[in-house]
């Protein structure tokens, strides 16, 4: 079942007519509507009337996460407070998170395009969905309950955590699609175990899972744990949240949702359009959002992309896997977090020195854990432990309070920290994705 089969299997000319028509109404609304995007379209010499179709697209000027951080809370905002329903917040590089607003329209499209990510991935209407991403700031959880709303399944919305009770709903409803984080997933089949049930034995049919990087391997153990089809899904709270692209039964890219989230690769240095089939950073417009639309979003995503036809007769475009990405950002358990947020804490923090380095780590069967290593100061670590600890504790409230997830807080002696004569190697990523 394809769910908006008149434009996710549009032919290439028809298409390109319908992102031109849009694009040539949102570039004048966000002209008239966004004094940033105002100032920045001038800049670049673009008359908002002059633009005739989707190939104008090239000489509209890139928009990137420090403008959202700059122009924190509101003026990237295209319509007035009094028409934006919903707020979400993420995590941003220092100081100021990423705010992103829904219209009422928004929201609309949200749904639309999570409607179409169920479907997608093989999800039929009455099927019981189990959604297991976090409810709240985080995009996840209402994004599916929007999308499954709109497609017609029963929703058991658990969000995160709370293992023993998930585990319980699961064998008293038998849901057949699951929707949460890879490692949550494989978690959960370790638990079980435990508690002496057999994740094999469900109804389940599909997994959608996403907000965070996993790999073929990892793919294989969740099919084998819980024997279902476990699907990729990607997205980013800047564009509108999940649902921008998801993979099909064939598991051979992800269908971007291109007739309203126009994509792009580039090269990330030089901004230039890189060929078809060759990894470059991902470059997204919203073509009709209302609240926050975006001009060239440049996600930081290091993806190829595919525009053949798909075996499941969608002709929208696949993206690769994210192979990926063009700064430190790391993602874990769904939370974004930057190695600066860190730095930033580590700076207000008189004991500490600015060393540090971040480990995550996935031990087999576990959620991912992050472990912070601090190099303290010479006076400092020849201290008594109880000050040592009351350090620690220090320091791992305040990293917690940033990024929002638990961390674990080792101090280390002065020049433990491995020294880089280039970029300092501030994270080591032992998760094998
Ligand atoms: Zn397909």
């Amino acid at each position: 079942m394809i769910w908006k089969e008149e434009v996710e299997c549009m032919p290439e000319a028809k298409l390109a007519e319908l992102q031109g028509g849009y694009l040539k109404e949102l570039v004048p609304y966000i002209y008239n509507n966004c004094e940033v995007y105002k100032k920045k379209l001038d800049a670049a010499g673009v008359k908002p009337d002059s633009i005739k179709g989707i190939e104008d697209i090239k000489r509209l000027p890139f928009t990137t996460k420090e403008d959202m951080r700059d122009n924190y809370p509101y003026g990237l905002f295209s319509a007035g407070q009094q028409d934006v329903r919903e707020i979400h917040v993420s995590s941003g590089t220092t100081g100021n998170p990423t705010l992103v607003g829904y219209t009422k329209e928004d929201v609309g499209l949200w749904s639309d395009v999570m409607a179409r990510t169920l479907c997608c991935a093989g999800a039929e209407p009455g099927d019981t969905i189990q959604i297991a991403y976090g409810y709240g700031l985080f995009t996840g959880g209402l994004g599916f309950h929007y999308g499954a709303l709109e497609m017609g399944l029963r929703i058991i919305p658990t969000s995160s955590g709370q293992t023993a009770r998930q585990l319980k709903i699961m064998q008293d409803f038998n849901p057949r699609v699951m929707a949460c984080t890879p490692s949550y997933i494989l978690y959960m089949a370790e638990e079980a175990k435990e508690m002496g049930i057999d994740p094999k034995k469900g109804n389940w049919k599909i997994g959608i899972f996403g907000a965070e990087p996993w790999s073929e391997p990892m793919r294989a153990e969740i099919e084998e744990a819980w024997n279902m089809l476990a699907t990729d899904v990607y997205g980013l709270s800047e564009i509108i949240g999940p649902g921008v692209a998801q993979e099909c039964r064939n598991k051979d890219g992800l269908h971007i949702f291109s007739d309203v989230f126009y994509p792009e690769i580039v090269n990330p240095t030089t901004g230039e359009e890189v060929p078809e089939g060759q990894d470059g950073e991902l470059v997204i417009t919203t073509l009709t959002k209302k609240a926050i639309p975006l001009l060239r979003y440049r996600t930081r995503d290091i993806v190829c992309i595919n525009y053949e036809k798909c075996r499941c007769g969608r002709t929208s475009p696949r993206i690769s896997k994210i192979r990926g990405r063009t700064d430190d950002m790391i993602v874990v358990r769904g939370i974004n977090v930057f190695p600066s947020q860190i730095e930033h804490v580590l700076l207000g923090i008189e004991e500490t020195e600015p060393h540090y380095q971040i480990v995550v780590d996935r031990k087999a069967h576990k959620l991912d854990e992050v472990e912070v290593l601090v190099e303290v100061n010479e006076k400092i670590f020849s201290d008594e432990v109880k000050k040592l600890n009351e350090l620690r504790a220090k320091i791992k409230k305040e990293i917690e309070s940033v990024l929002s997830i638990g961390v674990s807080v080792t101090l280390v002696e002065p020049k433990t920290i491995e020294r880089s004569m280039g970029k300092a190697k501030r994270v080591v990523d032992k998760r094998t994705v």
